[in-house]
């Protein structure tokens, strides 16, 4: 189904977004949308290097309108990002908006929408940590409670908003668009070699990332995760960090940055090395949102590095979950110690790869119901 375009066509559908994660996985709706599509970049997390290495990849095929939103705190960026994406809708008349997830941006997206009277879309409604000390928790509960339509990527998210009292109509069952993203930019086995080889890296390692709040802005956390990941190191297996420049900074800050010498360090990857990276890795060791779906599709094992999780439909078949760091080395050991091959027919939770379409298909019939 094509979205209506030319004279008496409703106005573009906005697509907001303001983070790397949220990029990657609206990216197959952008591309659907085509012309139809007015991508909106908060500003939230622009950092001008990498969201060309992102966009250059996904292929949006248009330049976001960029808004430039700073702000130290998270009510400044919420304020001054709700206030820009309502101008930016006076002046563009969108049709509706999307967005996607629990950020900032997203939850500006959702209030700035439900302000000017548009239709608000959830890419990944749902999702529930039950953990109220995360700012993301209270972000999505908020955005699917002002949504007029809920794409929830699994029967359990379905299952939390239903529980909350929103309503079946406002609900519908999609799968995750990071199926499509992930089978999008895997790149193929030769360029994968290729990305191996060309960081130097050895055939067998595992793949660290760490970068939220609850290790990295807590120095007795980020060094009990980081030393316990030393002692794997030690054990023989080299561990590639890809290090994220917050971590960096509070380790650096907090006189913790010789931890780093047991670790190959690398930038930041470009999406489709960073699978790649996943994908050979022997295991992989995150603290990320995203990475938690992804291994479903590359069929690899994960440790997550968390409190809590808001995804619980990978844990005890894809992933495990070990808080503050305790105990970590045990936790990556027993997973080296399970065979890799077990994961190969384990279905991802997240669906089979439509979830863009489904979502493309039903903001057509919100926007233009005849
Ligand atoms: N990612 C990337 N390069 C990296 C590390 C991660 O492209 O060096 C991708 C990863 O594959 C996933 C997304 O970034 O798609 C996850 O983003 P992040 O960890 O920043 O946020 P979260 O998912 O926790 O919200």
């Amino acid at each position: 189904m094509g979205f209506p375009v030319g004279e008496g066509a409703p106005g573009p559908v906005a697509v907001v977004l303001g983070t790397r994660p949220e990029a990657i996985k609206l990216a197959e709706i952008v591309r659907r949308l085509g012309a139809a599509g007015l991508l909106v970049h908060t500003g939230q997390h622009y950092d001008a290097a990498m969201w060309s290495d992102v966009t250059a990849q996904l292929g949006f095929g248009t330049e976001p309108i960029g808004l430039g939103v700073g702000g130290s705190s998270r009510g400044q960026q919420l304020g001054a990002a709700v206030a820009a994406l309502d101008a930016t809708f006076a002046r563009h008349r969108p049709s509706a908006v999307i967005v996607q997830g629990d950020t900032t941006a997203a939850l500006a997206g959702a209030l700035a929408g439900n302000a000017a009277d548009l239709p608000v879309v959830h890419v990944e409604a749902g999702l529930r940590s039950f953990d109220r000390r995360m700012p993301e928790e209270h972000n999505r509960v908020v955005i699917d409670h002002l949504a007029d339509l809920c794409c929830a990527p699994t029967a359990t998210a379905v299952g939390h908003l239903r529980a909350e009292g929103i309503a079946d109509e406002r609900i519908l069952l999609t799968g995750n668009t990071v199926v499509e993203s992930v089978l999008h930019l895997l790149p193929s086995e030769s360029v994968q070699d290729a990305v191996v080889a060309g960081l130097g890296l050895p055939a067998q390692y595992v793949l660290l990332t760490v970068h939220r709040p609850e290790n990295a802005d807590n120095p007795a956390v980020l060094r009990q995760v980081l030393s316990e990941m030393a002692a794997i190191a030690d054990d023989g297996l080299p561990v590639v960090f890809p290090a994220h420049p917050r971590t960096l900074d509070r380790l650096r800050g907090n006189g913790l940055g010789d931890l780093l010498d047991k670790f190959t360090v690398i930038a930041p990857q470009p999406p489709a090395e960073f699978l790649a990276l996943q994908n050979r890795a022997r295991l992989v060791v995150s603290d990320s949102g995203g990475v938690q779906e992804e291994v479903s599709v590359l069929k690899k094992r994960l440790v997550v590095v968390r409190r809590s999780t808001e995804r619980p439909e990978v844990m005890g078949t894809f992933a495990s979950l070990v808080p503050g760091g305790l105990r970590l080395a045990a936790a990556v050991r027993s997973a080296l110690a399970e065979d890799p091959a077990a994961l190969r027919d384990v279905p991802s939770p997240y669906g089979d790869g439509s979830a863009s379409r489904v979502v493309v298909e039903a903001v057509v019939k919100l926007v233009a119901p005849f």
